[in-house]
């Protein structure tokens, strides 16, 4: 997976010192994700039948993934049978040269760009660029990201970092540098910005000729990629270009289009709280006269057969990209999207990231701490993905097995550092358990000398308790208060 505009980034905690910091930052993801987590609760409550929903989408996804191969071949059949090319795509660099190549061969030198998470984890805006080919984003998020020379900080609202009044700086300083300017004397009220990022936009779908896009969904059956969005632009790109490239995880398929109705019911109420998408686009390879001509699918692993083979971590890969879970999760709203160091920011990014990219860096090592396991992003989440159980398992990874990192197609596991005093811990309360003629008479000590013990922890366990209070020992071990309440019987023997 391409670090992209993440390379060499800190360890979670030292990325979002800052955010954690900076009020105004807080204040707008505090108002967003409050704000997006009611509307959502009401919208899935109209639902009888959600809880049915959930399980239904959780077991597709489920199939899906234990069939990867036979549904990855059917489709790839459909799609070159409806007159599509197919490419596959080990990693990000692969996925990249392929794309360029493709743009390469249109003559082209700017592409239109639908809101896709694929393309970004792969970096291939920067790829393209690096070969004198502009790739325009025509989401209005996007949009003022790429404006704002920034980076996307939530996976449906990337610029949610970003106020109104920021918003109109940017489009006042920077649209003129990429094409129309914004009009003279443009406000901050959402009707002004929409339309200026409108008539930026226009020009661009009507010029370009070649439309990049991700999928949300790919119906194996058929050969179908479907994309929904809220604004049109998804639209635009997807039928005006002669030529569309699309980039897509293979995780994405479903089998039929009977699958894909659960779909269609769950990700819009989870992430934008409507009933259905403004914009369903449906496209099965090309078709004479309509829309594109030229119709190529660049499947990209990047690292998703790796996290396919972890029993535990597999079920990440159910993600639909709704973002429910970023909008409850309390560490996500104080911290923020940047601080995960990945396009996939938030409770999902914290098990995707280090799955997919491995766990030898700063940043991926400590993703799997960033939550406090209070288990809201599992409630939410339309694929019942158990992100805790994840997440403790992947604390496991890097603790027991050290960082992950792959040497060609081998998972290879390096020593672990940095935890050596966690490490040494664990071994203790093993054998502790273990002995319980210790465990008594240790915890008998700990009874009576509870008055001599500190409050705060001294070396590395100060940070801990920094912020925490020691829990007191109390004056009775519970094995002798279950003893001496239990006629004597101890049941640990
Ligand atoms: S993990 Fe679940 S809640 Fe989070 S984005 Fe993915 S599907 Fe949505």
């Amino acid at each position: 997976m391409s670090g992209g505009t993440f390379v060499g980034m800190p360890a979670f905690p030292k990325a979002a010192h800052e955010a954690v910091n900076n009020q105004t930052l807080r204040g707008n993801l505090r108002h967003a994700t409050h704000t997006i987590r009611g509307k959502r609760a009401k919208a899935v409550a109209e639902m009888s039948d959600w809880a049915e929903l959930r399980e239904a989408g959780k077991r597709i996804k489920d199939h899906t993934l234990r069939h990867l191969d036979t549904y990855l071949v059917q489709l790839e059949e459909s799609v070159t049978a409806a007159g599509g090319v197919v490419h596959w795509a080990a990693d990000a660099d692969e996925a990249n040269r392929i794309v360029v190549e493709l743009v390469r061969m249109t003559g082209e030198s700017e592409v239109v760009k639908v809101k896709s998470m694929a393309t970004q984890e792969i970096g291939l805006n920067e790829a393209l660029e690096a070969e004198g080919i502009a790739a325009y984003e025509t989401d209005l998020a996007e949009l003022i990201v790429q404006l704002g020379k920034d980076r996307p900080s939530h996976i449906l609202v990337p610029a949610i970092h970003r106020n109104r009044g920021e918003i109109r700086d940017i489009f006042a300083r920077e649209m003129s540098e990429w094409g129309r300017p914004a009009p003279e004397g443009l406000t901050d009220t959402p009707a002004e910005l929409a339309e200026a990022a409108r008539l930026h936009l226009r020009e661009k779908f009507l010029r370009a000729k070649v439309g990049v896009s991700g999928a949300n969904f790919m119906v194996a059956e058929t050969g179908t990629l479907v994309v929904v969005e809220s604004e049109g632009n998804g639209r635009m790109c997807l039928t005006l270009p002669e030529t569309l490239i699309s980039v897509v995880g293979i995780e994405k398929i479903v089998p039929t289009w009977r699958d894909l109705e659960v779909f269609l019911q769950t990700l819009p109420r989870s992430s934008t709280a409507e009933r259905m998408n403004p914009y369903t686009s449906t496209w099965t390879g090309t078709t004479d006269g309509d829309g594109p001509q030229t119709f190529h699918l660049v499947l990209i692993d990047n690292g998703r057969t790796d996290t396919l083979a972890d029993e535990v971590g597999r079920q990440a890969l159910r993600c639909i990209r709704c973002s429910a879970c970023l909008n409850v999760c309390p560490v996500y709203e104080r911290a923020g999207g940047h601080a995960y160091g990945s396009v996939y920011p938030g409770p999902i990014g914290a098990i995707l990231s280090p799955q997919l990219r491995g766990t030898a860096s700063e940043i991926d090592a400590s993703l799997p701490y960033a939550s406090s396991l209070c288990g809201a992003c599992y409630e939410v989440c339309p694929v019942a993905i158990d992100i805790p159980e994840v997440l403790v398992h992947l604390r496991e990874r890097v603790v027991e097995g050290g960082p992950v990192t792959r040497d060609g197609n081998k998972v290879v596991l390096k020593p672990a550092k940095g935890h050596a005093a966690e490490r040494a811990a664990m071994r203790a309360a093993r054998w502790a358990f273990s002995h319980p003629g210790a465990l008594r008479t240790g915890q008998r000590l700990a009874s009576r000398t509870r008055r001599f013990h500190p409050r705060t922890l001294p070396g590395p366990g100060k940070a801990w308790s920094g912020t925490r209070d020691l829990p007191a020992v109390p004056a009775e071990p519970f094995r002798d208060w279950w003893q001496r309440t239990n006629g004597g019987k101890d049941t640990s023997k």
